[in-house]
């Protein structure tokens, strides 16, 4: 199955062509996305906003030798009427196309190119409901129903196409989550080659019916659960717009989701293995970029050159393996208080089917309403599906096989180990302990850390005792971790 990117952007595209923010600074320079569209075998066309005639111009590819076109739904960039108008203004106008969409995608299309009372010459239309499936030219395509738009373009449609060669896609785009239950069921057990997902929103959400990077992670790993994407499907972001961080960022964050970001004009095909890495700010648009995906072990470096090409861009190498976080594998995450530790560590694992979140912090007590406030937001911050547990005792759960452990935090592991003084010049045994456990793990493996230190010196023997013990602590867990982060002001900088 041979896929061509014919666009990755939101609606407004990135960078919005009216905005002045970072993110749209930044696009500017480095990577301009048009309305999402995708190509399959040269002859199915899924979308086509007014963005899409032109961008496939600007990658050289014809539109002529298109025969079946998917409307996902109403929105404008996604049916525009206009582009089947210019087509019977050229030479292929008397040649068929079927024309597939939810029924206000192909109302809004009759009056361009047919008479109000039915349709004519070449367009054969064919409207789609939530569950229909079509054949077409040997694709079999199967509409699903979308979380989308229900007010103003009724149904929004997911389409799961399989392509003469066997090949399997999802194209998840337009959609909120979560995606309804019948589209879940009817997903299961599919194991595409490929899914489109729609990433709209970026860390900025609630705009419209779409998916923001916490939500993409949720379905993501629901999708994981129902055996839809499978260790080899390939998982592309598309429908991106400028609520996204600028930079490689967006990059680092969905390749700890073991997804993808390809540039407009990508192709990827699953029959000849030719698959794109994932490129952040290079890619040649309108090539086949082919530098491999690199595995787990390959992929330790947060940069690197750009294997599509174009020199001097970095491009962000996934640690993940599309299977899901590598084994054992130690992450240290420290920072300030507020700094945005807990995020991200929690974003690192968001999108795996199962996680064992480790809560050091014990019970709370009974009389302190901040303390319970604080343990409550940061329990509805975390996936649903993930299983929390309240203890201080880490060596056994670093010792023992299991999902990954995200060990939060290390600082109040210390709180309830403070108590054992060791001899003079020696270390606590339970800090002894927890290291050797640490680095004799089997498991994935994410701990937070407070950074203390660094103000002024405490004026308490207590406070001086605690603020030495947690800087040692750091020190020796972060020398036994495979990657170490320290997050200032919610940006992450890798320090190993
Ligand atoms: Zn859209
Ligand atoms: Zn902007
Ligand atoms: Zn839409």
């Amino acid at each position: 199955m041979r896929l061509r990117l014919l666009g990755t952007g939101s609606a407004d595209g990135w960078p919005n062509p009216w905005c002045g923010c970072a993110s749209c600074g930044w696009a500017r320079e480095h990577q301009v996305r048009t309305q999402t569209a995708v190509l399959v075998e040269d002859r199915l066309l899924i979308d086509c906003g007014p963005d899409v005639p032109r961008a496939a111009t600007r990658f050289g590819v014809r539109l002529a030798d298109v025969r079946h076109l998917l409307f996902s739904h109403a929105h404008g960039d996604h049916t525009s009427p206009e582009a089947l108008l210019w087509r019977t203004w050229s030479t292929v106008a008397t040649r068929p196309l079927d024309v597939v969409g939810p029924p206000a995608s192909l109302d809004a299309c009759r009056p361009f190119v047919a008479p109000p009372d039915g349709d004519t010459g070449a367009l054969r239309f064919h409207p789609a409901h939530a569950g229909d499936v079509l054949s077409l030219d040997g694709f079999v395509i199967r509409a699903l129903a979308a979380n989308h738009g229900a007010a103003f373009v009724g149904p929004a449609l997911l389409y799961d196409i399989t392509a003469p060669d066997g090949g399997r896609l999802l194209y998840a785009c337009d959609t909120a989550a979560p995606l309804p239950p019948a589209t879940l069921d009817a997903l299961a057990g599919r194991a595409f080659d490929v899914v489109l997902m729609e990433e709209n929103n970026g860390d900025r959400p609630g705009f419209g019916d779409h998916l923001d990077l916490a939500t993409f992670a949720d379905v993501l790993a629901e999708l994981r659960r129902r055996g839809a994407v499978a260790e080899a499907t390939r998982v592309v972001a598309v429908h991106l717009g400028h609520r996204n961080p600028p930079g490689d960022e967006l990059a680092r964050r969905l390749a700890l989701m073991g997804a993808h970001l390809h540039p407009d004009g990508t192709v990827i095909d699953t029959a000849t293995g030719n698959l794109p890495g994932n490129a952040a700010a290079g890619g040649v648009p309108g090539t086949t970029a082919s530098d491999g995906a690199p595995g787990p072990a390959a992929a330790a470096g947060p940069a690197g050159t750009d294997g599509g090409g174009r020199p001097g861009r970095t491009v962000f190498r996934g640690t993940h393996s599309p299977a899901g976080p590598p084994r054992p594998y130690r992450v240290l995450i420290t920072g300030g208080a507020r700094s945005g530790k807990s995020a991200e560590a929690e974003r690192r694992l968001a999108a795996w089917p199962e996680v064992l979140y480790v809560a050091t912090a014990g019970p709370v007590p009974p009389d302190d309403a901040d303390w319970a406030a604080r343990v409550a937001a940061h329990r509805t911050r975390r996936p649903a599906h993930w299983t929390t547990l309240e203890t201080a005792d880490l060596p056994p759960l670093l010792r023992a096989d299991g999902p990954p452990l995200l060990i939060d935090c290390l600082t109040l592991w210390l709180t309830a180990h403070l108590g054992e003084e060791p001899p003079a010049g020696e270390w606590p045994a339970g800090l002894r302990e927890l290291v050797a456990a640490w680095r004799d793990t089997r498991r994935h493996v994410i701990a937070v850390t407070n950074e203390a230190g660094s103000g002024i010196v405490p004026a308490t023997a207590l406070g001086r005792r605690f603020r030495d013990a947690l800087g040692r602590i750091n020190a020796a867990v972060a020398a036994e971790s495979d990657e170490v982060w320290h997050v200032v002001a919610g940006i992450p900088t890798r320090l190993r």
